[in-house]
């Protein structure tokens, strides 16, 4: 379905990403781990058309990604933080990627009211982003992310800013949307605890390179590197 291939990022001196290879799964939710700088963000960014990788190539259904520019990709996003435009209303973000797409108006607004029921956030539409905590700023910018159906949604430590608790109920709502879509997700966490309870597999980052890709299982009972064995192990 996605299929990453020999991915290499080099800026100037520095090599950020280089062998990574992949075979990502319709439906499937993979997991970046790894520690600060090992090149999770750089890879998303690369299939999000962000940035142009140095070598390698990236195949979703059978065709490449990296001629089609990152708007007319059809991949959702969300981020760390402030991903939401801060002088729109809930609804108005949300309905943002559909009009776009020059959707008709009836269209848009049975979508957005669809989307704030998928997160939770009916009766929200016309708040701006500032009245909102930051959980639910996350849950908008999930709800903008899915609003046009993408195949594929990449989030980069979209929860990191978050409280424990927050943390841990939006970890929950994600794998509920992910059960009730289709969408397939790659998702970026240094949060091993985070990443066993959402992933169906993880691949194991460290120093521009993958070390290991499995199940949370596979990883903790036979890691192929004191790394992996090290990074997964390690609960704090
Ligand atoms: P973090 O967990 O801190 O977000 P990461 O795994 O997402 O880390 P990347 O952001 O992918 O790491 O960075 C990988 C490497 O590439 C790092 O050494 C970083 O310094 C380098 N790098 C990333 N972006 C650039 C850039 N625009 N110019 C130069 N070097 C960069
Ligand atoms: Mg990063």
């Amino acid at each position: 379905f996605l299929e990453i291939k020999g991915i290499k990022k080099q800026y100037g001196p520095v090599t950020a990403v280089q062998n990574v290879d992949l075979q990502v799964e319709r439906g499937e939710f993979l997991t970046f781990l790894g520690p600060s700088g090992s090149g999770k963000s750089t890879t998303l960014y690369i299939l999000a058309g962000f940035e142009d990788p140095t070598a390698g190539d990236i195949l979703l259904d059978g065709k490449s990604l990296l001629s089609t520019p990152s708007h007319k990709r059809n991949i959702g996003m969300v981020f760390q933080r402030y991903t939401l435009f801060p002088h729109l209303s809930v609804g108005e973000n949300i309905a943002f990627p559909l009009k776009v797409r020059r959707l008709p108006k009836a269209t848009i607004d049975a979508k957005v009211k669809e989307m704030l029921r998928l997160v939770r956030l009916e009766g929200f539409e016309d708040r701006k982003p500032a009245q909102m905590s930051g959980g639910q700023q996350q849950r908008v910018a999930l709800a903008r992310a899915l609003a046009y159906d993408p195949p594929v949604l990449l989030m980069d430590e979209p929860l990191s800013a978050l409280d424990k608790k927050l943390r841990e109920e939006i970890q929950y709502e994600i794998r509920r949307i992910h059960q009730q879509t289709e969408v397939t997700i790659l998702y970026v966490t240094h949060d091993q605890e985070e990443a066993l309870r959402l992933s169906d597999r993880i691949a194991v980052f460290s120093k521009g390179v993958i070390d290991q890709i499995g199940t949370g299982s596979q990883l903790y009972a036979n890691p192929r590197t004191r790394f992996v064995a090290e990074f997964i192990g390690d609960s704090d």
